[in-house]
């Protein structure tokens, strides 16, 4: 069989990842582009541009594409319903995308995306059950039940980040009606809003000093302070992690998953994340759901997105090949 690829896009809310991807998932050329605060229009724009550079560096013929956008996709038409961090609510996105390429195309939710790329390929492969929590600017989900993508009745399932964990929380913001959700609490943001706190409180710490230098405590810094051992990032972080674990218990508590995989932004906080959220796992859930459960690090990191786009296109175009006489 000749050489093939797909295009794998992950469209977040600040930056574009696009991808050339074999049949075994591996990413043979990548595009990146800064996408903050661009337009409806100027993001298609990029997107196609993105696009059609990897198409030209795929090094073999390119047969389709997939997209991951932070929203919720009705995945029966690829329209997008509502947009969290991007202005795409609204739009007949896959429509408008095979016209613009002139290829097919398959979207979903970035969440899901980065699910299917751990399951079929990364941290998560082999388990019949597994729950993906991608942790950047916010939360994004993806569930793997019996060994598929669950979506749900009308393509919106996974949306753990919305979780409601504050039954009288403050309201929510992009876009999401609801209040105390899972992401107010355990996120980039929510990291970010725990190290100012510690800052002021800590005027000899880490922290305190970058703030002093004018830095922006953004998570990335945050956990770069971390790493170099600063108590109170330390402390931040940590307490992320022992959130995190909250979270992660009532979705074991409701599915009793295998592995759960943690991606995103924020894993590259590695143990410092992940421990305090196996000891909060350990110590609230049943034995005989934590038992055996493993909480992982994401394999493929801040590429799970990409890659998963193009897992998305590959299977979908495997069952239109499929379904055709
Ligand atoms: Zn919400």
């Amino acid at each position: 069989m000749p050489a093939r690829r797909i295009i794998g896009v992950d469209l977040g809310g600040t930056k574009l990842l696009a991808g050339a991807v074999d049949p075994s998932l591996g990413v043979h050329y990548r595009v990146q582009r800064a996408v903050t605060g661009l337009p409806q229009r100027a993001l298609l724009d990029m997107a196609v541009d993105a696009v059609t550079e990897a198409r030209a560096s795929a090094g073999a013929e390119v047969t389709a594409v997939g997209f991951g956008l932070p929203a919720v996709i009705d995945v029966r038409t690829g329209n997008v319903v509502v947009g969290a961090h991007t202005p795409l609510a609204d739009l007949a996105f896959a429509d408008v995308m095979v016209e613009r390429l002139g290829l097919p195309v398959f979207v979903d939710n970035d969440g899901n995306n980065a699910a299917l790329a751990e399951h079929r390929a990364g941290a998560a492969r082999g388990a019949t059950d597994a729950i993906m929590l991608t942790l950047g600017t916010g939360i994004a989900g993806g569930l793997i039940l019996g060994g598929r993508l669950y979506r749900g009745a009308r393509g919106g399932a996974g949306e753990l980040g919305h979780m409601e964990i504050d039954y009288d929380g403050a309201p929510d913001a992009d876009n999401c009606p609801g209040r105390g959700c899972a992401e107010m609490f355990v996120s980039g943001r929510a990291l970010a809003r725990e190290a100012d706190r510690l800052a002021a409180q800590r005027p000899d710490s880490g922290l305190a000093r970058a703030v002093g230098e004018g830095r922006t405590l953004a998570g990335p810094l945050v956990t770069e302070l971390a790493h170099d051992g600063d108590p109170a990032a330390i402390e931040a972080v940590e307490l992320i992690g022992t959130r995190l674990g909250v979270v992660i218990t009532s979705l074991v508590n409701i599915f009793n998953p295998e592995v759960v995989v943690v991606g995103g932004g924020m894993i590259a906080a590695g143990e410092l994340l992940l421990a305090p959220a196996r000891a909060v796992v350990a110590e609230r859930t049943f034995p005989f759901l934590s038992e055996g459960l493993r909480i992982l690090p994401a394999r493929f990191g801040v590429e799970a997105g990409m890659i998963g786009a193009a897992a998305l296109a590959y299977e979908g175009m495997a069952a239109l090949e499929e379904a055709a006489p």
